[in-house]
């Protein structure tokens, strides 16, 4: 239909149905993906997952067994790594150690034969879009590790590369500045309009870096959307559990529309057979006095406070129940339960999703 057809239009980085095999083990397994042009997308997921693997497969540093790579209409599958127009950030930064901060990022630059006036124009552009251009004569070593992450941005971003390949570029950062790092890369990558595809295990990072993100599950891309669709419908249970913080307590059908949730009878349309869990984040539930009686579009559960921890900007208050443990995130200068107290913890049914129980 029309849409889909617009959907096509518009990609700019195609991946169809990537496959790669270590021996018996399938390291990325049938990834497909479409990245519009001027996006950022993150693949997001656990160590192992696969990420670095689909990233090193577009740079062309490994071949695919199976499926295609395209950008712009042109298939680059078979070709090789310093033909494909790629800038590529690895983690570690690969700056050389004996050249200048300059020297690393005309690199790209003297390998493509860029006359000497125009390198040199290039690489001033470069480092002061990373604002380090007071610091071009100096050696890597002689650098913090953000400034030589900067380096490295800069080196990729000179040859005016078709994509931009970020993996776990800022893992080495100190918190504060991996905050700064973050959102300067993000303002470049905007108003350079460069596709990017950013490998992270960081949920912060993907979400504060891309337009779209897609987890990956043992190979998989389990799910692909915005921020807010990847966080408020999660599609499976892998991607509720792994994204943001949740709630999943045990729950069994119990005919005419209710539903066993931690030893009481709950009205809830369950969308599932036998026994499932129900997951809630903290943030949407609420404590509140026992004998509270709750309306039809709220579910509640009852249980006991074990502890409550203030952990600056919100509290969070572990109750313990007929059917396990959850936790509450209440905003801190609310009044706080004691240890001991016995509470009913309540949220609005619509903010509960159902996913069927894995097997052990
Ligand atoms: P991390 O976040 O830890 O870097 P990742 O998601 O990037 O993980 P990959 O490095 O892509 O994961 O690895 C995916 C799977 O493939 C892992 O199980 C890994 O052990 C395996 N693998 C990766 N490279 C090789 C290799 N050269 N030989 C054999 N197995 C490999």
């Amino acid at each position: 239909d029309g849409s889909a057809r617009n959907v096509w239009i518009m990609s700019y980085l195609e991946l169809a149905g990537l496959q790669k095999r270590y021996g018996a083990s399938i390291a990325v397994d049938e990834v497909s993906l479409s990245v519009a042009k001027g996006e950022s997308v993150a693949l997001l997921g656990p160590s192992g997952c696969g990420k670095t693997t689909t990233l090193r497969m577009l740079a062309g540093l490994i071949a695919p067994d199976r499926g295609t790579i395209r950008v712009d209409g042109t298939e680059i599958t078979r070709l090789p790594a310093h033909k494909r127009n790629m800038g590529y950030v690895f983690q570690s930064y690969a700056l050389f150690p004996h050249l200048s901060v300059a020297r690393n990022v005309a690199f790209g630059l003297e390998e493509r034969g860029v006359a000497r006036a125009e390198i040199a124009r290039q690489v001033a552009e470069g480092l002061a879009m990373v604002q380090l251009g007071h610091l071009g004569e100096r050696r890597p070593r002689e650098l913090s590790g953000g400034q030589q992450q900067r380096v490295a941005l800069a080196r990729a971003l000179v040859i005016r590369p078709s994509v931009l390949l970020l993996d776990e570029s800022l893992s080495n950062l100190d918190a504060k500045l991996r905050d700064a790092m973050r959102h300067e890369i993000r303002s470049i990558q905007r108003s350079l309009g460069i596709t990017t595809l950013f490998v992270t295990h960081d949920q912060v990072e993907a979400l504060t870096m891309c337009d779209r993100i897609a987890v990956m599950n043992r190979g998989r891309i389990a799910q692909i959307g915005t921020a807010e669709d990847i966080y408020e419908r999660p599609a499976t249970r892998f991607v509720a559990e792994f994204v943001g913080r949740m709630n999943a307590l045990p729950a069994t059908r119990d005919g005419d529309g209710k539903v066993l949730l931690w030893g009481g009878r709950q009205q809830l349309a369950a969308p599932l057979e036998g026994a499932f869990d129900l997951f809630v984040r903290p943030q949407r539930m609420r404590i509140v006095a026992p004998s509270e009686t709750v309306g039809e579009t709220n579910l509640r559960v009852a249980g006991r406070v074990l502890r409550s921890v203030f952990v600056g900007d919100h509290v969070e208050v572990l109750v313990e129940g007929a059917g396990g443990q959850l936790t509450v995130e209440m905003p801190s200068g609310t009044a706080l339960p004691a240890e001991g107290d016995e509470v009913a913890v309540i949220w609005p049914t619509a903010d509960s999703l159902a996913f069927a129980r894995e097997a052990a």
